[in-house]
């Protein structure tokens, strides 16, 4: 694949001025003095996340500065300032303490972006519970499964998905004391249930965070499943350390900035920077409650003024599809920096964000378990398309190969494929998976941690991802990974994007086959099909292009917008399709 590099003219761009030197940056760099750039709660009583992201701005300049911009479905809006957002949390720690409920209690958020749900991630927060937020589109049994796994004691929802989705589960959750329930519905709420506004408008407006040790549990987040079961990551306090410093490291977030994170907080990207990175910085986080489509999000961008936006492959993917013309009928004035997460951003998506919007896409690699960016193109470093990036300063990032024993030996030289890992010990890293504990222990090797992801790191220092150790293919003694041949693949004109797997063979171990959804214009044909096969042989050769192509309407993919390679794999073999609760629907 060419390496071609987008560069940055730092000169003119509002980088941290402290990125401009990134090796500088890195040699200087210490989370102490990390943890020194946020306040602490007053009189020395520890670490809160909400303190730092939300009663910290309410007295100062910040005060009547928009949190939170929210723009509903229909069309609703409702502006937040800081101090009307600490009312608001502090309220709702109230109402819990009120409850009986204790700090260390968990508490559920199921709802669409709704303000409530925002509310009530920050409000828990103070009141030093647990906080899970969940997508709100999983089906009754994801729900309950994970809300059992957590041990729910509280549950915040609206009335409509409690009737739809919790109602009739609710002998399956003992744990389960109160459902606060958002009434978005005509009619008396359900029995058993306390209404959100009632609740909230008879608590008292002051609320006093109480000790919180930094190392204490705040946030239980679930991974996608894109590789089998999900796994509750359990992230601490502290963890606010590096939402704060890798949100100003790779996301180039500015004071007055109005940044947009896509993702939904019932994944850890909504969370860490859909809700707590921007706040702590202060900043104007605009919140859509819709979901993706491509002119509504082009109007966004325009409209709201949104300077820093935070998206997924899968989404410039769509956008891809919908053609350039719906992105240059737009001015995106402010638009300033562009990030990706969650999947490898292909070369051919980096360049479009060119033609489309005037900036390259910067992808980042990250995962629910490091609880914040790890590795990053950044806002002053030159891009190579295709590359996750460096590692963010106070983190460090090595490929690793595994011996039998259980010990790691570091591969030094340029290009060496093996598992990504990272020295263990920045603030963001999760402390358990719940109730597995042998699964825990088995991701680190000494002083590592493992990904589970194969990568590699040029002579320059960048990282490519290679592919999911799971979804390595093995063919004639060559170990491939999906994403080269994917992206290879989309370089094709007709073609909006590709799945690969292994499919095995007796004699050469495992054929590369790709599944390819085409773009509007395109015909499913035979002599594209053979044509595709070409092109692919010609980018990538022989022993590595598919042997077999499929074309396919659409991709399974997680509702974090990943490809199921997984379910690709096990329906072409006629295998048990395995959990399939974040799945969305075609
Ligand atoms: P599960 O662990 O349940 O199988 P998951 O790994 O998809 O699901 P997440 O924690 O949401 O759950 O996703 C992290 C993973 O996403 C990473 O390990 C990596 O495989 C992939 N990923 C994230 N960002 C990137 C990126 N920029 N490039 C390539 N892959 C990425
Ligand atoms: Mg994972």
């Amino acid at each position: 694949m060419d390496v071609d590099i987008i560069r940055k003219q730092p000169a003119g761009q509002r980088v941290q001025p402290h990125l401009l030197d990134y090796e500088a940056a890195c040699a200087h760099f210490s989370w102490d003095e990390a943890r020194r750039a946020l306040d602490g709660l007053p009189g020395d009583l520890g670490l809160n996340i909400a303190h730092e992201a939300v009663d910290r701005h309410a007295d100062g300049a910040r005060a009547e500065r928009h949190a939170l911009r929210w723009r509903g479905r229909q069309g609703e809006a409702l502006d937040l300032s800081y101090a009307q957002l600490r009312e608001l949390t502090s309220r709702f720690a109230n109402a819990l303490a009120g409850l009986g409920v204790a700090a260390g209690d968990p508490v559920f958020v199921l709802s669409g972006r709704i303000p409530a749900l925002y509310v009530a991630v920050l409000g828990a927060l103070k009141h030093r519970c647990v906080v899970t937020p969940l997508f709100a589109a999983f089906g009754p049994q994801p729900i309950a499964t994970r809300m059992q796994l957590g041990q729910a004691r509280v549950l915040v929802t609206t009335a409509s998905l409690y009737r739809r989705k919790v109602q009739a589960l609710r002998g399956q959750l003992p744990a389960l004391r109160h459902v606060l329930l958002v009434p978005d519905e005509p009619g008396e709420l359900p029995p058993d249930t306390l209404d959100w506004n009632a609740l909230l408008a008879s608590a008292p407006t002051r609320y006093a965070i109480g000790a919180t040790d930094a190392q204490s549990p705040a946030l239980l987040h679930f991974t996608s499943g894109t590789t089998g079961t999900p796994k509750g990551a359990l992230h601490v306090h502290q963890a606010v350390v590096a939402h704060q410093a890798t949100a100003r490291y790779a996301l180039d977030l500015h004071d007055g900035d109005v940044f947009w994170c896509t993702a939904d907080p019932g994944w850890v990207t909504g969370t860490s920077y859909g809700i707590v990175a921007p706040l702590v910085l202060g900043l104007t986080l605009l919140v859509d409650e819709a979901d993706f489509e491509a002119q509504r999000w082009y109007e966004l961008l325009e409209r709201e003024r949104v300077s820093v936006w935070y998206t997924a492959p899968t989404a410039v993917r769509m956008m891809m599809k919908g053609g350039i013309q719906a992105a240059r009928a737009r001015r995106f004035e402010s638009l300033r920096f562009i990030a990706s997460v969650g999947e490898p951003l292909n070369p051919q998506a980096v360049r479009w964000g060119l033609e489309a919007f005037g900036l390259p896409i910067h992808d980042n690699w990250w995962q629910t378990e490091t609880g914040g960016i790890m590795i990053a193109n950044f806002a002053a470093l030159d891009i190579r398309p295709g590359s996750m990036g460096r590692p963010l300063p106070g983190i460090t990032a090595a490929i690793v190969r595994r011996h039998e024993d259980g010990s790691v030996a570091v591969l030094d030289a340029p290009d060496a494929e093996g598992e990504l890992a990272l020295r263990r010990g920045w603030p963001s890293m999760f402390r358990a998976y719940l109730h597995e504990e042998a699964r825990y222990a088995r991701c680190f090797a000494g002083d590592w941690y493992l990904s589970g992801d194969l990568a590699r790191r040029d002579a320059d220092g960048y990282f490519w991802f290679v592919g999911r150790a799971d979804d390595m293919i093995k063919s004639s003694g060559h170990l491939i990974g999906p994403f080269e041949v994917e992206s290879a693949l989309m370089e094709h004109p007709a073609v909006h994007e590709a799945g690969v797997i292994g499919k095995p063979e007796p004699t050469i171990g495992e054929l590369v086959k790709a599944f390819v959804a085409l773009k509007p214009g395109f015909e499913a044909s035979e002599a594209l099909r053979r044509e595709l096969l070409g092109f692919a042989r010609t980018r990538l050769g022989a022993a590595v292009a598919p042997k077999e192509i499929e074309f396919s309407p659409g991709l399974p993919r997680t509702r974090s917008g990943k490809i199921l390679r997984r379910l690709l794999k096990a329906r072409e073999l006629g295998l048990p399709e395995g959990d399939l609760s974040t799945l969305e629907p075609p």
